[in-house]
């Protein structure tokens, strides 16, 4: 059995044409790119890195990665925004991302250990089975390489902000795009991260102003977080 939901595939392959539309459902991904791209940079510098893009759908992430001289494949299992991703960086002249329809966990059984970093972003809470993801990218990495991940906590301010808030209010999402059963609290990813062989390091919160429209890294972990890991040896 693969750990994927098709329903959620296909709500993102609907909308894949407006990945790269900064106005579009896609925007707050295209607002909070430049905050993580640095934080990631500050832990793991990538320059010449072998990195993987987990769930990188239309590319926003894995693109900016290639443009700082990163090695980038992007996976997914979408496969219309991973036409889109391709086209862009077709577009944009970047030619160091490669984009692949494969699980992670697929991909953990063909190259173990064969990246410097792996990120995957805004995906877990998307996945049936996200520990298993966990694994696979923790068997990816080389020893010593550096695992981030973001998602969304699992508690009252976050369904009230991350649901009722994004999707209705303030419309930044479309309506369904979360399901509050399936978001994670950073324990619990810290344990799947950890039972990986993973050590967990620094993690950040991801917070919206609503009233200047802006996203910013802080310490407020409770609706949406980052978490920098690093595989042991
Ligand atoms: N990581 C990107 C896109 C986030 S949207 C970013 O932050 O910019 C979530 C992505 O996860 C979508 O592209 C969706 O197709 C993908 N996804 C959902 N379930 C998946 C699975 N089981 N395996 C791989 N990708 C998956």
């Amino acid at each position: 059995m693969s750990n994927v939901d098709a329903r959620e595939l296909a709500k993102f392959s609907e909308l894949a044409h407006r990945w790269w539309d900064p106005n579009s459902e896609f925007r707050p991904l295209h607002e909070i790119n430049p905050l993580r791209l640095e934080w990631i940079e500050s832990i793991a510098p990538l320059a010449g890195r072998e990195v993987l893009d987990v769930g990188c759908g239309g590319g926003i992430l894995a693109e900016a990665m290639a443009r700082r001289a990163a090695r980038v494949t992007g996976i997914d299992l979408a496969a219309k925004p991973l036409g889109v991703a391709r086209l862009h960086a077709l577009e944009a002249e970047v030619h160091n991302v490669d984009y692949r329809e494969i699980s992670a966990e697929a991909l953990a059984e063909d190259q173990p250990a064969s990246f410097e970093v792996v990120t995957c972003m805004e995906m877990l809470e998307h996945v049936p089975e996200p520990a298993s993801v966990v694994r696979a990218c923790a068997t990816l990495l080389r020893p010593g390489g550096h695992a981030f991940f973001s998602t969304l906590n699992r508690n009252p301010k976050s369904w009230l902000f991350g649901i009722v808030g994004a999707e209705y209010v303030l419309r930044l999402l479309p309506r369904g795009t979360h399901d509050y059963a399936r978001f994670i609290r950073p324990s619990e990813l810290a344990h799947w991260c950890r039972a990986a062989g993973l050590a967990v390091g620094a993690t950040r919160g991801l917070e919206y102003d609503p009233l200047s429209r802006r996203y910013a890294l802080g310490d407020d972990t409770s609706v949406n977080y980052l978490v920098a890991c690093r595989k042991g040896g």
